[in-house]
């Protein structure tokens, strides 16, 4: 049932409001509701669950986690009541499992739909943070949380002419719920990130032709994907908190532990044979077969070296595998993609490469695309496989304004300050779910949701025994915090991809900070558990009385 429409003077007040209906919303809404007994809204701007997996409907999309830690491990009912099919859940199945939790939890009766936040605005006096959807509904809570996801703003090239092309242009991060349909049409896909190398595959198998423009040549694992048989999902089932305990234990929350070894201190025999193994298995995990594939460089080349060589191999076009081949950044120094049958693409009849790095787009024109030296491509559909404003984007496109009206973005200016990617300093009671300087997108993205959303229930029940009204991050502590964020990363072959969207460097005029953090998750998670059994040092809190005041 529609929700009817409220004259917007008629504010609704809450305990608290949760802003996005993905995975981290829909669990902190059972985790507030169900556990801690507050009254709570979500508030989504779909119109159904499922965050990211509402809106990257592209073809071929699909997690590369595995599906069998790809899910929320914190209600054994949850597990024990769902079966994934394959190894690699796609798109639809990822959709239809957040609407089975919802469904199983019960939590669509608070969550309101087609509701996107156009203004947050923290109340001094009153101590509550007053929310305005675009439609003009009003709300306001205590606590304010921003579950908003880390790749959903998505990241449009301002590219000349884009309004005159006759055909039609998609993000993949909007695509039609329709679907599109190719036949017969000749595509143009420009990026070359994990969406692009999922999606091209399938757009080729379906369109007359399909042209795959590459700014940055990438890194690709095949993911190997299969349909599960019954005695995996039962062993899953059955191993579930064997399985939960590798992901805590885990730098990247994956159930795979990394290697112990160096990759210079085995043979050249050795290493390719492990190399191999790895990618014979498929998926992310080639990046954890030696324990220093990302801190040390010549450890790195090895990897770097052995993909380089797969492609060449795999690629027929010698010209072809060269442009492919030829990457600019250390292995795993931007987000690795896996993929099923990328390389093979391009050796399709249907299929072209062109280096736009060599010869830079310079306008979209009614029939097509043109480049710097002149040449035309002719086109019925482009597709934008660009990737997000990561991180940030999405926070900073909702208005949010903290104690004496600071706006995030200028708290922002010079890039994210936060204590643990969970508070911001001047913007009390506001948390941030997988918020940037948390391991977030460099982790199993469930396993590092849950562990937020865990965190904030808990340090709210904590407000409530003791009597206190706010929790704010103190100044000191977001700077020590940026300046151990940045520490993490440097420790790591990351910032050497100068144009990752780690960096924000994807993102014209964005600051380029490392936003993630780099330090591991295990390590992470303790520090996160310690600050609470500390009594959240770092954190500034104050009662009703000297909230007022404060
Ligand atoms: P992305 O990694 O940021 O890749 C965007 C691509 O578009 C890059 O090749 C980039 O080139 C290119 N590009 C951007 N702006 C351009 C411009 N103006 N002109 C030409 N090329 C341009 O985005 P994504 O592929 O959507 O992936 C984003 C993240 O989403 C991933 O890293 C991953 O974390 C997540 N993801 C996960 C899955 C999965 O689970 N399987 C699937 C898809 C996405 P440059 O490299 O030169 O900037």
């Amino acid at each position: 049932m529609p929700e009817a429409p409220i004259p917007p003077a008629a504010e609704q007040t809450f305990d608290a409001l949760v802003i996005g209906a993905g995975f981290a919303g829909l669990y902190q809404l059972h985790a507030l509701r169900d556990r801690l007994g507050l009254r709570v809204r979500v508030l989504e701007a779909a119109d159904g669950v499922g965050g990211t997996w509402w809106w990257n409907r592209y073809p071929g999309a699909r997690c590369d986690s595995e599906s069998h830690a790809y899910a929320f491990y914190f209600s054994d009912d949850l597990l024990q009541s769902w079966d994934w099919s394959e190894r690699y859940p796609q798109q639809p199945e990822i959709l239809r499992y957040l609407n089975h939790v919802a469904d199983r939890l019960d939590l669509r009766r608070d969550i309101t739909f087609g509701a996107r936040v156009t203004q947050a605005q923290w109340d001094e006096a009153a101590g509550l943070w007053r929310v305005v959807t675009q439609d003009g509904r009003r709300y306001a809570a205590p606590f304010l949380i921003t579950a908003v996801g880390c790749l959903s703003s998505t990241n449009r090239p301002d590219i000349p002419g884009a309004a005159d092309f006759a055909g039609a242009i998609h993000h993949t991060g909007e695509w039609p719920h329709e679907g599109v349909d190719f036949t017969g049409k000749r595509v143009g896909m420009i990026g070359t990130g994990s969406t692009g190398i999922q999606a091209a595959p399938v757009i080729a198998e379906a369109a007359a032709q399909l042209t795959v423009f590459q700014r940055t040549a990438n890194y690709s694992i095949p993911a190997r994907n299969r349909p599960l048989d019954d005695a995996f999902k039962r062993w899953a089932k059955e191993n579930a908190a064997e399985i939960r305990a590798a992901m805590h234990s885990a730098p990247n929350g994956h159930p795979w532990p990394v290697g112990s070894r160096s990759a210079l201190e085995v043979s050249a025999e050795e290493r390719e044979a492990a190399f191999r193994a790895a990618w014979e298995k498929g998926g992310l995990a080639l990046r954890a077969t030696f324990r220093d594939i990302l801190t040390d460089r010549a450890a790195n080349d090895t990897a770097a070296e052995f993909i380089r060589s797969r492609i060449r191999e795999v690629v027929k076009d010698p010209a072809t595998a060269a442009k492919l081949a030829e990457i600019d950044h250390p292995f795993a120094t931007k987000r690795p993609p896996i993929d099923t049958g990328y390389f093979e693409t391009f050796n399709r009849d249907n299929v072209a490469l062109v280096d736009i790095r060599a010869d830079p787009i310079e306008r979209i024109t009614p029939t097509g695309l043109r480049l710097r030296s002149g040449a035309e491509h002719a086109l019925d559909v482009i597709v934008f496989a660009t990737g997000f404003d990561a991180m940030t984007g999405a926070l900073l496109r909702m208005g949010i304004e903290g104690r004496g009206g600071l706006a995030l973005h200028d708290a922002w200016a010079a890039g994210p300050r936060t204590q643990l990617g969970l508070q911001v300093p001047g913007f009390p009671n506001l948390f941030t779910i997988t918020g940037p300087g948390s391991p977030s997108v460099l982790t199993n993205m469930p396993v590092a949701i849950e562990q937020h959303v865990e965190w904030i229930a808990d340090c709210i029940a904590h407000l409530r025994a003791k009597g206190l009204a706010t929790i704010e991050a103190s100044d000191q502590a977001a700077e020590d915090w940026v300046a151990h964020v940045n520490d993490a990363a440097n420790a790591t072959l990351m910032p050497q991809a100068g144009h990752s969207w780690y960096l924000g460097a994807n993102v014209p005029g964005k600051p380029r900070v490392f936003m993630p953090y780099a330090g591991g998750m295990a390590r992470y998670r303790a520090i996160c558990a310690e600050v609470a059994a500390q009594g959240y040092p770092g954190f500034v809190t104050a009662g009703h009385a000297a909230r007022v005041t404060a």
